[in-house]
């Protein structure tokens, strides 16, 4: 082959490979469809046919990672048809697992699926904001994490660009062109739209309360204030794109009539959410820590210990404080439900429940719980995991690692000579160098790694299924596109670096150890002159 046809041989390649992942986003789409709503026969069949078709494409077009998930997916279908067209928690977990891994290949960086996939066809975010200039800031930093932003200053320039391209996501100033004038616009180009557009407003003072009831009429999911940073917009505009997974919901079902407890999993799981039960109510504790459910349905009364009983016990535990616990019971005694919720029961629902009527209590209590611990165990400038909760999860990993004999990786993080950062460019600045630190490492790794703000300017990497040798290449590369990066700044650009040590997890080793092996790595990584990643050596 010549050069010239090398290359036009690519480029037809990167053409139809390009069907390949719109006919991916096609089967996320129908997935994501069947987890709002509720599974049915012919949300089935259209999500097996999406899928066939994109196993078609994708060994047409010679595209592995696509061909062979699409043909996992299959199996999976395949295997819900044989129960009965019903879902089960496995299959669930099974299929999720499936999608989240979809959803990846083209969509991010950095994963292992880099060089086998091609850019993602992106939406561009259109940016309106009263002032151009930092609109214009703004669509480069998201740019920059590898999203496409349109900035536009005027209300016809919007609405110019609304005809021509819908974008993925609209962000609007409540005042932009004028007070007030952002909520109509807004809502205005939303109106006979089959499908709304993501909508997120922003106002740089606070607001009242009319302005945000507005905003929410003009179809608003979001509402922003204050600085905008590129960070929370950004993991905003992914949930709500979906370009973010959500992890199923796990409920457990503390039942001691099996035919209960039976009836409620299949509901549950009919609408996508993953479940175990339990007849035996003094397994309790040792399930909740295994299982580490969003919510559980317990069962008013049980022969050797009854519901309320059951909820001291595990309200007891700090860790499981949050959990929302609703009753289940035949009990229609208004004071005796009363008394139960006073014995740290979030809900009571009474038999025979409407299945629509669980589903939406469990789905509406399990969000919000969800909602309010990602705000106690982060970290509120980064949004990564903060000190206590990196640890926690550590010890998750080590508890699984040890149990399923996988090697685990833990790895330490610190920002060089960040001192003078602050000290030659303000503060402000060092905080902005620390977010997108964060967002880079959010970007880089994994789902599955566990990034934690450690304190100052030190972050924590936990890397379940991961060696010592693997953590170093992926954090190595990390190092080095990290460094490369400059913030416009006065009187000349900024660019940072930072330092790290890896530790993996043998034999025995308890988690506090592993991270002291860690930091001592990170130590010589320091020692040894700053910007690089050194693994723990013993002696
Ligand atoms: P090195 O790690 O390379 O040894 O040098 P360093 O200058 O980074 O070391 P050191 O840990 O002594 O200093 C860290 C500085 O980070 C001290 C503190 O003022 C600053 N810092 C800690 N937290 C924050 C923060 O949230 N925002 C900003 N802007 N600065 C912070
Ligand atoms: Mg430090
Ligand atoms: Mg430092």
């Amino acid at each position: 082959m010549t050069e010239h046809e090398d290359h036009s041989h690519d480029r037809l390649k990167q053409h139809f490979a390009q069907r390949v992942i719109h006919q991916a986003r096609q089967v996320l789409e129908v997935w994501q469809r069947l987890q709002r709503n509720e599974w049915n026969d012919s949300g089935m069949h259209e999500l097996r046919d999406a899928a066939l078709l994109l196993q078609r494409y994708a060994e047409r077009f010679e595209q592995d990672e696509h061909s062979q998930l699409a043909q996992s997916i299959g199996n999976c279908l395949q295997a819900v048809a044989e129960n009965r067209g019903r879902l089960n928690s496995e299959l669930i977990s099974e299929l999720n697992l499936l999608m989240q891994r979809l959803s990846r290949t083209g969509l991010r960086h950095g994963d292992r699926f880099e060089q086998t996939v091609l850019p993602p066809l992106r939406k561009p975010v259109y940016l309106a904001l009263q002032h151009l200039e930092r609109a214009e800031r703004l669509a480069q930093q998201l740019e920059f994490f590898g999203m496409t932003a349109q900035p536009l200053d005027t209300a016809n320039a919007f609405r110019a660009a609304m005809l021509e391209r819908h974008p993925a996501a609209i962000l609007m100033e409540v005042d932009f062109s004028g007070p007030g004038c952002g909520l109509q616009l807004a809502e205005a180009v939303q109106q006979g739209l089959e499908e709304k557009i993501p909508l997120l407003f922003f106002s740089h003072d606070d607001t009242d309360t009319p302005t945000r009831l507005a905003a929410v009429r003009a179809g608003g999911q979001e509402f922003f204030t204050g600085t905008l940073d590129a960070s929370s917009l950004l993991e905003r505009i992914e949930v709500l794109t979906h370009v973010a997974q959500y992890e199923p919901y796990k409920v457990l079902i503390v039942d001691d009539s099996r035919a209960q407890a039976t009836h409620t999993e299949r509901v549950l799981n009919s609408a996508g959410i993953v479940t175990r039960m339990l007849i035996e109510p003094i397994q309790a504790m040792a399930e909740l820590a295994e299982f580490q459910p969003d919510l559980i349905i317990l069962d008013m009364y049980m022969p050797d210990c009854n519901g309320t009983e059951l909820a001291k016990v595990i309200r007891h535990n700090d860790r499981y404080v949050s959990v929302p616990i609703i009753y289940l019971s035949a009990e229609d005694d208004l004071d005796k439900q009363l008394d139960a919720m006073s014995e740290g029961g979030d809900d009571f629902l009474t038999k025979p429940i409407k299945p629509r009527h669980l589903i939406a209590t469990v789905r509406n209590r399990a969000a919000r719980a969800r909602n309010l611990k990602a705000r106690m165990v982060r970290d509120s400038l980064t949004g990564l995991y903060n000190h206590t909760h990196t640890l926690q999860l550590l010890d998750d990993a080590h508890y699984r690692a040890q149990r399923d004999g996988q090697p685990l990786s833990f790895a330490m993080l610190d920002i060089d000579f960040f001192k003078k950062v602050n000290d030659n460019y303000g503060h402000p600045m060092g905080d902005r160098v620390i977010k997108s630190l964060a967002l880079f490492l959010k970007q880089r790794l994994r789902k599955s790694d566990h990034i934690g703000r450690y304190g100052g300017e030190e972050f924590a990497v936990v890397l379940p299924n991961t060696n010592a040798e693997a953590a170093y290449q992926v954090l190595d590369e990390i190092r080095r596109r990290f460094a490369e990066i400059h913030y416009p700044a006065q009187p000349q650009d900024l660019s940072c670096t930072f330092s790290g040590g890896i530790a993996q997890l043998h034999g025995d080793m308890d988690s506090k150890t592993l991270s002291k092996h860690a930091d001592e790595a990170l130590y010589a990584a320091k020692h040894g002159g700053r910007n690089r990643v050194e693994l723990f050596r013993s002696e």
